[in-house]
């Protein structure tokens, strides 16, 4: 399964970031194994950033639900459905959005998850509710979860991630003041994009995110320990240091899926 990205390899998220009107230039490959992953966490804990760096090493597509909110927000105020206007200030206040809202929208998508080389979600699922429906959507077509990483911080550090965060408007690439700074200041190292601090990364909004995550997705942790999918990943030190990490534990499951 592990496998090092092929640079002629692009991965395409068009029809995760637009919804099913657009298609991915990249059709799946139909890979024997592909790795069907969700990261978990506290926001801030970087998840983003590892979802990036994981993609290019397991040729697998990084769905953010984060990132089709932030995407339909760029959009003009008519193209916005009244349900995503209003999904729109919960993440503005950095509350949840409904579930419901958050299942139609990923249902509209079940492509990605179902039909592509192999995911990476990232902010979802982030409630029991969400948990179940995707465990239903892929067992209907008898898929299953390689496996959930828990990335874990001390909130102390997780604030200071947090509130230091810049993330580039054109390609959605994550750096932070002090920890990741870009070589260009206030511009994107990658696309040359301007670099700005997300909405939902403002203190006021800090505090209702991590008291919506420890209320509503903290829950999942035991959830998929019972299921024996968990792998808890110490989310301390550089990303690639966190990266070597999970790619540690990912080589255990690898390990396992193999001898079974
Ligand atoms: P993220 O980029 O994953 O931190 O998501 C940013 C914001 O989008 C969150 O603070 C929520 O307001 C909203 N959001 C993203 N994914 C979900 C989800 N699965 N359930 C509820 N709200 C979500």
């Amino acid at each position: 399964m592990f496998v090092e990205m092929n640079p002629s390899i692009k991965i395409d998220r068009a029809a995760w970031l637009q919804g099913p009107s657009a298609e991915c230039s990249v059709a799946p490959r139909d890979r024997k194994n592909p790795w069907r992953l969700v990261l978990l966490g506290a926001p801030g804990v970087g998840k983003g950033t590892q979802a990036e760096l994981l993609t290019g090493r397991l040729q697998a597509c990084h769905l953010s639900t984060g990132d089709v909110f932030r995407a339909a927000s760029q959009r003009r105020d008519c193209d916005q459905s009244p349900a995503m206007k209003a999904a729109l200030e919960y993440m503005r206040r950095g509350e949840l959005v409904p579930d419901s809202t958050v299942w139609d929208m990923v249902r509209e998508r079940s492509q990605c998850i179902l039909q592509c080389d192999g995911f990476i979600l990232d902010g979802f699922p982030r409630t029991l509710t969400q948990a179940e429906l995707l465990k239903e959507l892929m067992e209907k077509e008898q898929l299953s979860l390689s496996a959930v990483v828990n990335y874990e911080l001390p909130v102390a550090e997780i604030v200071q991630r947090l509130s230091g965060r810049r993330t580039c408007e054109k390609c959605k690439s994550v750096f932070h003041v002090t920890e990741r700074p870009s070589s260009g200041g206030g511009i994107c190292d990658r696309c040359g994009g301007r670099l700005f601090q997300r909405e939902d990364d403002r203190p006021e909004a800090i505090a209702v995110r991590l008291d919506a995550y420890e209320r509503s997705t903290a829950p999942l942790i035991q959830f998929y320990k019972s299921l024996g999918l968990l792998l808890p990943v110490v989310a301390k030190g550089s990303p690639d240091e966190i990266l070597a990490r999970t790619m540690e534990r990912l080589a255990q499951v690898d390990k396992l899926t193999k001898a079974l």
